[in-house]
Formats: C-alpha cells, sequence, structure tokens
C-alpha cells in the first residue's frame, strides 16, 4: 500500500473490474449516467458552451448534481454531458479523453464545438511553430497535426475535427458525431456536421 491508495477504486472491497467487461458492461454508469462529451476552448468567454449543447439536446442533464450516500459521500452525480476543454476546442486533444471515458462509460456521442473570436484564428500553423522555434530553439513542427494547431476558416475547422474523430482508433464505430459554431456575443449554437453512423 501506498500513499493515497487507500481512494483508489482497485483498492476497495467492493469493487469490480468486471463492470467494464463489453460483454456485459456496467462501468462507472451506475453512478454517474454520462453519455455525451462536449469538446470546447478554454477560453472563459466560451464557458457557456457545454450548457447551450446540453439545451440543444434537450435530454441532458447538466450541470447535474452530486449524489451523496448516508454519510455525505460523494458517491455519484446526475450529469450525462461531460466537458472537454483546451486551446480551440480541438479533437486532437480530446481523444484520450474519449478513449478513457468510453472504458468507464461507454460513450454514446462526442461534440465538437468551435467559436467565435477564437485565438485559435489570431495565426496560421507555420506562425506557432517558427516563432517556437525561434524563441525556444525548440522544434514542435513534428509533435502535432497542423490543422490542429490553429483555426483558419471554421467550417473547415469543425468538420476537419469531425472527420479526426471518425477516423481515428481511439472514437468507437458506434459513436455520433456532431460539430457546432458557438457565437459568444449572442449565445448562439449552430450545428456545422453531424455524423451519425447507420
Ligand atoms: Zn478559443
Amino acid at each position: 500500500m501506498s500513499q493515497y491508495s487507500e481512494f483508489e477504486f482497485r483498492k476497495q472491497p467492493w469493487f469490480d473490474a468486471a463492470w467494464f467487461d463489453r460483454s456485459n458492461f456496467q462501468g462507472f454508469s451506475r453512478f454517474i449516467p454520462m453519455k455525451t462529451i462536449v469538446v470546447h476552448c478554454f477560453d472563459p468567454r466560451a464557458s457557456e458552451i457545454p450548457q447551450a449543447v446540453a439545451d440543444y439536446f434537450g435530454d441532458e442533464v447538466y450541470p447535474g448534481e452530486n449524489i451523496l450516500d448516508e454519510a455525505g459521500n460523494r458517491i455519484g452525480n446526475t450529469r450525462t454531458l461531460f466537458a472537454v476543454s483546451n486551446a480551440g476546442g480541438r479533437a486532437l486533444s480530446a481523444l484520450q479523453s474519449v478513449a478513457t471515458m468510453d472504458y468507464l462509460f461507454k460513450v454514446q456521442n462526442v461534440v465538437v464545438v468551435h467559436h467565435s473570436f477564437c485565438g485559435a484564428t489570431a495565426f496560421e500553423p507555420e506562425d506557432l511553430v517558427d516563432e517556437f522555434h525561434h524563441h525556444h530553439h525548440a522544434d514542435i513542427s513534428t509533435l502535432f497535426d497542423h490543422d490542429s494547431l490553429a483555426i483558419s476558416n471554421f467550417e473547415d475547422s469543425i468538420k476537419h475535427d469531425v472527420r479526426l474523430l471518425r477516423d481515428s482508433a481511439a472514437v468507437p464505430a458506434n459513436v455520433k458525431l456532431y460539430g457546432f459554431f458557438y457565437e459568444i456575443n449572442s449565445g448562439k449554437l449552430t450545428e456545422v456536421v453531424r455524423d451519425i453512423p447507420a
């Protein structure tokens, strides 16, 4: 036993790793009914995006509330929609989250949202790579897919990210994908693309 190990699920006497067997899946859905992941930019002006997506779908619970046991322990939450935020709200940075959440909960929907006046529209991918090289003497040119580094056109970036998700081994083939544009001043959310498996 190492420090903090008492707080690990795998160390709990009631825990059963078989909950995650795909043949008889129960997962963590008994504690939190997660079904949708929303990928959006961490720009504070775009922080209402998860709520806007929940309102758009109409059958989501967000933000939801904690479920407590008699001792006051947080044993669950009513939220169905989890948000992943990163620079630009890009799908590339969200792949690990999608794969992990699918293992724990089974993901049904992944939603990518790009927003107006995003910082990622202020430069071209080469500007970032060149400046990094110039100032930090470090080459990041091969670290990232360049189309995921900047947003030169919202329609292209939203469609690019939905395609990236669909083509990724980290996203199960049955997951429904959506791409939206969010206008930060009006709060208007517009669906740009959807990819629903047959
Ligand atoms: Zn942004």
